[in-house]
């Protein structure tokens, strides 16, 4: 019960990159978890929570908070004080708090996850074919961040209103969309459309999708914005669609990158160490240069070696 003699309270504050990366949804699942009661907010310098319940309960929830974080998120300290007990009901994300100068670790922007993905291919679900999807574990984070503390208002995202769907999703703590605040669907979200310099013809949405894999398979060049910037593609196996691209790009040789489907068609690429698999598979989708073991016309000239990576956005993927 809250207020009796055996309830405590802690304030606890938690550093490093712990915005964006579904922090808070995650302090409020364990807190409901172990029957705390309190609350939890951004500020400027990260996370602060203030709990309250029994020490066990509290001793609990604090082993939970430092070993079970969402796989984004970084912690560089987690400060434990004694706090006033409030005497509060429930447990809540309470608002955030604007400081003056800001020292919270910004989330990097984050590969879609295989759930999102599963959704994107699966033609029941809502968000079918939607190039924004998104959850509270992957999209867009710094690229999307106007100001911190990290929230919808203070993100791009601000300019589109979720939609009552998208909404439900986001005030659910039992939703894998809970607190995710670049939440949208195709209702409500972003749109993409491709535009089309030859004819001057545009298409929107999956006959945009359709329309720019016809023309990379064409052996034509497509700029195609991704979450921080464009990419130039084109088909890697095209030479003359490469040598094209090297010559608007000015590149006489530099060697350009491969993105490949997955891990297995990148095994029939390049020569893959058990450590560069790690590295070309996790989350920050880095480039992984390695032997190659195909030849692609004018793709790496002059050189023994290949850079691929994985897509990293649910536009590569549809792709
Ligand atoms: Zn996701
Ligand atoms: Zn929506």
């Amino acid at each position: 019960m809250s207020g009796d003699d055996d309830a405590h309270a802690q304030s606890i504050r938690i550093r490093g990159v712990v915005q964006g990366v579904g922090f808070r949804p995650f302090v409020f699942r364990i807190a409901h978890a172990h029957g705390i009661r309190g609350w939890v907010l951004n500020d400027t310098d990260g996370v602060r929570i203030h709990a309250e319940g029994e020490a066990a309960a509290l001793a609990a929830f604090g082993r939970d908070l430092a070993n079970s974080a969402p796989p984004a998120a970084r912690i560089d300290s987690l400060g434990i004080e004694p706090a006033v007990v409030g005497g509060h009901a429930s447990f809540l994300i309470a608002a955030s708090e604007n400081g003056a100068s800001p020292t919270a670790g910004i989330s990097p922007d984050l590969s879609v996850c295989n759930e999102c993905i599963a959704e994107l291919n699966d033609p029941a679900d809502r968000r079918a074919g939607y190039a924004y999807i998104n959850c509270t574990n992957c999209g867009p984070r710094y690229s999307i961040i106007l100001a911190l503390p990290y929230d919808r208002p203070r993100t791009t995202m601000a300019a589109w209103q979720m939609c009552s769907r998208c909404e439900a999703e986001y005030v659910d703590p039992a939703n894998r969309r809970f607190h995710a605040q670049p939440n949208a669907c195709p209702r409500c979200g972003p749109r993409y459309t491709l535009y089309q310099s030859a004819t001057g013809s545009i298409s929107d949405d999956g006959a945009a999708i359709i329309d720019a894999a016809g023309l990379l398979r064409d052996g034509r060049i497509v700029a195609i914005k991704g979450i921080g910037g464009y990419h130039l593609a084109c088909s890697a196996d095209r030479a003359d669609a490469v040598a094209a691209l090297r010559e608007r790009k000015f590149r006489k040789e530099q060697p350009f990158a491969v993105m490949v489907r997955n891990v297995d068609v990148a095994r029939g690429v390049i020569e893959l160490s058990a450590g560069a698999e790690t590295l070309l598979a996790s989350s920050a989708r880095p480039i992984v240069v390695a032997p190659r073991r195909v030849v692609l016309n004018g793709v790496a000239p002059d050189t023994s070696e290949l850079g691929v990576m994985l897509p990293y956005t649910p536009l590569h993927h549809m792709l």
